[in-house]
């Protein structure tokens, strides 16, 4: 078995990565770092969730030089979220060594950007539109790169970059190192590949090597409106130490955080319209465990990289399978076991299937959890607090009064009745959450209400992934074309999927007017 020492890297890169808590190369990484480290190009077909964003990182990182004060790498990915995701991960693998690093995304100020250029930094990680933005600028030169790396090439080529990234690399020096990553090896990518790699060596995995063994993925059938006393049902059956639960929308997540704390959960939401602070705040909460419950949206989770979630529940199914799989895998992480349940409306099972065929995995169809089972889970957690009480002995005041109730009552029933009062009762408080429609495979747009979202419609016979690719490609095209890019008029950049002002038939179509000649 390789470990990270093999590599011959730098101490201060294998101490960050040690300090990740990375105890073994992921087999992406043990294949690509290597033949990274000589310089040699290569194409690596390899998933989110495979450790691939570490495996063009490490390399990258231990080449450079920090005392250069220019930008020599270059990492192309085609949605903000992932640019942001990849500049952390660089951050955290660089600490010691103070390479410094800045994505470049739309949707984000463009003279805020300019300013943090002025930090000179040695890999820039952007989006195609944006970084041409500044490439025309002049606030962002290539003539001194000397790696490039395309992350998710294939998802960049399916929103209609390819233009956009051969303008790009024709600005690189033939004279450099180039890293292809993509999920898939359709024709444009080996074309792309032919045009800007030079002999390239192959890698490949199995994609989620990561993730999927440790997690058990169980579903619920439910309908809409049973969801939410299935959820408190589950929580309290399972009782999780950490869990995320995941709503469709940002009025969903809000309104389940809400309804969650009304019934005595430690609760809190994180969705795209929160600042930076509420969103600190939020995740500082969540990982000192003062908040055991964290409901999100997919793009809010996205970034997230928090250990010890034992549980993921989809409250509403994802329209993709990719985000599934990207959601659960915030649970079973390091080597730990994790459960992701998911509801499935009656409508939705054929989704379920299509999710199912496409990450290869069959979950579980449990039934919902009975009101016994729900008072069990409390029982138990009611009982272990007060064992640890006992066993800490710190009964404060409390003890004077309890041999005074033992001399006139019985020892059964007191205790019973500390711990029906101390289990609580479900406060009958009636929860109505906005509806959610099923999600289906076939798109079409929703019904131009303010705070929904896109919806699909359609018969579950069109099970084509292409087209589940064509809304990622729209939403995230227009989070890259962002708001102060001058050439999204209607689009608000950056934000959730699902507070987007409805859009018209026309948004779905993929449209030349947002090349970059407009
Ligand atoms: P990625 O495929 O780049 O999205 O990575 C998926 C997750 O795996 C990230 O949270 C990484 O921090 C984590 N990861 C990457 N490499 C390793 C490793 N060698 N061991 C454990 N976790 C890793």
């Amino acid at each position: 078995m390789k470990t990270f020492y093999d590599f011959g890297l730098e101490n201060r890169v294998v101490r960050a990565i040690t300090e990740l808590g990375f105890e073994e190369p992921t087999p992406i990484q043990e294949k690509t770092i290597p033949i990274a480290l000589e310089a040699r190009d290569l194409i690596g077909q390899a998933q989110t969730g495979t450790g691939k964003t570490a495996a063009f990182s490490i390399p990258l990182i231990n080449r450079i030089a920090t005392s250069e004060q220019k930008i020599v790498g270059l990492i192309l990915t085609p949605t903000r979220e992932l640019a942001i995701q990849v500049s952390e991960e660089i951050a955290k693998l660089s600490r010691y060594k103070g390479v410094r690093s800045l994505p470049i995304y739309g949707g984000q100020d463009i003279q805020r950007q300019i300013r943090l250029l002025r930090n000179k930094p040695h890999i820039i990680i952007g989006t195609p539109g944006r970084l041409l933005d500044h490439i025309n600028r002049k606030t962002i030169k290539l003539e001194d790169v000397n790696t490039v790396v395309l992350d998710e090439a294939d998802e960049m080529l399916d929103m209609g970059f390819m233009e956009d990234i051969q303008s790009i690399l024709s600005l690189v020096p033939e004279e450099r190192h180039t890293m292809l990553f993509s999920a898939t090896m359709p024709s444009n990518i080996q074309k792309l590949a032919q045009q800007f790699l030079r002999n390239p060596e192959h890698v490949s995995v199995i994609p989620k090597q990561i993730s999927a063994p440790l997690i058990q993925q169980n579903y619920v059938e439910v309908h809409e409106k049973q969801k939410f006393d299935a959820l408190t049902r589950l929580l309290d059956m399972e009782s999780p130490d950490l869990a995320i639960i995941f709503g469709r929308t940002k009025r969903r997540v809000d309104e389940l955080a809400e309804a969650l704390q009304k019934c005595g959960y430690a609760a809190d939401g994180l969705h795209g319209d929160l600042s930076q602070h509420q969103r600190d705040t939020v995740m500082r909460k969540f990982r000192d465990n003062s908040i055991e419950v964290l409901v999100a949206t997919d793009v809010a989770a996205r970034g997230l990289d928090v250990s010890g979630v034992s549980h993921v529940i989809n409250f509403d199914l994802p329209q993709d399978p990719e985000s599934y799989v990207h959601r659960i895998g915030r649970t079973g992480r390091a080597g730990r076991e994790g459960t992701a349940w998911s509801f499935v409306t009656p409508r939705e099972i054929d989704h379920l299937y299509f999710i199912e065929k496409i990450t290869r995995h069959k979950l579980t169809r449990k039934p919902l959890p009975s009101v016994a089972e729900a008072l069990e889970g409390k029982q138990k957690i009611t009982a272990e607090k007060l064992l640890s009480i006992v066993d800490s002995k710190e009964y404060g005041e409390y003890k004077a009064l309890a041999i005074q109730l033992l001399e006139q009552y019985d020892s059964v029933q007191l205790l019973a009745a500390s711990l029906k009062l101390l289990t609580g009762e479900k406060n009958d408080m009636s929860i109505e959450l906005t509806p959610e429609e099923p999600v289906r495979v076939k798109k079409r747009f929703n019904d131009g209400r303010q705070g929904g979202h896109r919806r699909t419609s359609g018969g579950p016979g069109n099970h084509s992934s292409h087209v589940n690719r064509g809304q990622r490609r729209d939403r995230d095209r227009d989070r890259d074309r962002g708001r102060d890019g001058n050439r999204d008029r209607s689009r608000d950049g950056g934000r959730d999927y699902g507070s987007r002002k409805p859009q018209g038939d026309t948004a779905g179509k993929r449209e030349r007017t947002y090349s970059r000649k407009d």
